[in-house]
């Protein structure tokens, strides 16, 4: 009989772990699956349900004990990979020990970057990225306490409304012009700003730290202009890097992320890379492109899951999507959101208040921004269809004309262009997805 092939996943986040379940989705646990991962199987995307107390951690955690025993995966939680040898097939972890492998998955995501000032170190400034990082928040933003998040980006908005339902007193700040610079255009920064303010949220834009200073609960913040801010704790949120240092020398090619092919193969063959990580195929332009969102991770998971396990499975590419409700104001940006060379229908509702913006190239949907109160039916109506015409690269030629006089009524153009009928029958993996109680290793 021939030997079980030996899959190692390292990482056990979105990705590692939607790669696990794909292998057994199709193998029925013919092989052996060996999972590496600094911290145990959970999703990050869910943190701010459990800073808002709306979850319990149970509810973070992907996969358990008993899970992992019904899919047969060999874990070794809370160690590191530490250095990679593709010719010899051999991974070798942070406590020295060596871990051979048929095919390997590199699924290490991304880790926070703190901005490099004095005092970014020092007590009581967070990441808010991991578990942990999320426990050590709740234990100090207790009702009343001053919060000051440096950095206006995606990240510290997922959490505001979990700071807010808090009670705590948020104080943002960006050294950049303006909000959210990676997400929405100005006009839409714009709208965000005024709707923060309004409720109370105070945003600091073009504000650039140069000192964090005092102890935990009494928090200093020195900026290059302006006068310093107060805050009980410091929260970083200024970017994040692809974590690769444990591939340095392996050979594996490297950008920003793991460069992968549309099977999500690295450089070297029986080496596969996904999730925040990987440097894959944009969906819209095919370029490559790191993509540190959950969709992505789950995608690429999924896809390099079943190549590995021998089912030919080619990607179409990962659509850029950040979606984020902010005090009941649904901001979201899809696909080349900003993309210069593309033809532009906007239009703003300031009464409100409300935005749209569409983005063509000839007769095809490329990006979106949408922004609309979520009492509003169609702003989260509309996030589906925007996301659907894009996905769907329906021809929308006879559609333009009705779409720039009014960009908002995108219903009918997406009923007519039979988005829907192109989108149903497909998955990612373009066969119809197994329940997660029929993936049990038999
Ligand atoms: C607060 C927050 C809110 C978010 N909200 C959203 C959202 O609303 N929508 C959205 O699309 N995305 C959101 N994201 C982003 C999303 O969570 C990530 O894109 C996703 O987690 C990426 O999955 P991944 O598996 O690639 O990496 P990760 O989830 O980061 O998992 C990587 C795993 O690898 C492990 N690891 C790292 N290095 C090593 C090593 N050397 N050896 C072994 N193991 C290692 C880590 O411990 C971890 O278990 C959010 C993220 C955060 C932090």
């Amino acid at each position: 009989m021939a030997e079980a092939k030996r899959h190692l996943i390292v990482g056990a986040g979105t990705a590692g772990w939607n790669a696990v379940t794909a292998i057994r989705e199709i193998d029925k646990g013919a092989s052996e699956i060996i999972l590496v991962s600094g911290e145990m199987p959970y999703s990050r995307m869910v943190l701010p349900y459990y800073l808002a107390n709306e979850i319990g951690e149970s509810h973070v955690v992907t996969a358990g004990d008993a899970r992992l025993a019904a899919l047969k995966v060999t874990a070794h939680f809370g160690r590191r990979a530490a250095k990679l040898n593709p010719a010899a097939n051999l991974l070798t972890l942070d406590d020295g020990e060596e871990i051979e492998y048929d095919d390997l998955l590199i699924a290490t995501g991304s880790s926070p970057v703190r901005a490099p000032v004095p005092g970014a170190d020092g007590p009581g400034v967070h990441n808010f990225w991991t578990l942990d990082q999320a426990k050590g928040v709740i234990r100090e933003a207790a009702p009343g306490k001053r919060v000051a998040v440096i950095g206006a980006g995606f990240i510290s908005f997922t959490i505001l409304n979990a700071l807010i339902k808090r009670e705590t007193k948020v104080h943002i700040v960006e050294i950049a012009p303006r909000i959210l610079p990676r997400m929405v255009d100005e006009t839409g920064a714009e709208i965000v700003e005024n709707w923060l303010a309004a409720r109370g949220v105070t945003v600091r834009a073009g504000a650039e730290v140069t000192a964090i200073e005092g102890e935990a609960g009494g928090k200093r913040l020195r900026f290059r202009e302006g006068p310093e801010a107060e805050a009980d704790l410091v929260i970083m949120a200024t970017g994040i890097r692809t974590n690769l240092e444990w591939l340095e020398g392996s050979g594996v090619e490297t950008r920003a992320g793991v460069v992968v092919d549309d099977h999500l193969r690295s450089s070297v063959p029986n080496v596969y890379a996904a999730g925040d990580v990987a440097e894959g195929p944009d969906f819209v332009t095919g370029n490559p492109a790191v993509h540190a969102i959950e969709p992505t991770a789950m995608q690429h998971g999924r896809v390099a899951g079943a190549n590995m396990a021998g089912v030919d499975t080619p990607y179409r590419g990962s659509l850029l999507m950040n979606i984020v409700d902010l005090l009941d104001l649904e901001v979201a940006s899809f696909g080349s959101w900003n993309d210069e060379g593309a033809e532009v229908f906007s239009a703003v509702l300031p009464e409100r208040p409300a935005y749209r913006k569409l983005l063509f190239r000839g007769g095809r949907l490329v990006g979106a921004i949408l922004i609309g109160m979520t009492e509003d039916v169609w702003a989260t109506n509309d996030m589906g269809i925007l996301n659907g015409l894009i996905l769907s690269r329906a021809d929308l030629s006879a559609w333009k004309g009705r779409l720039r006089e009014d960009p908002f009524d995108v219903k009918r153009a997406f009923v007519a262009a039979g988005a829907t009928g192109d989108l149903l029958p497909r998955t990612i993996l373009g066969r119809p997805t197994v329940p997660a109680g029929e993936t049990a290793a038999g």
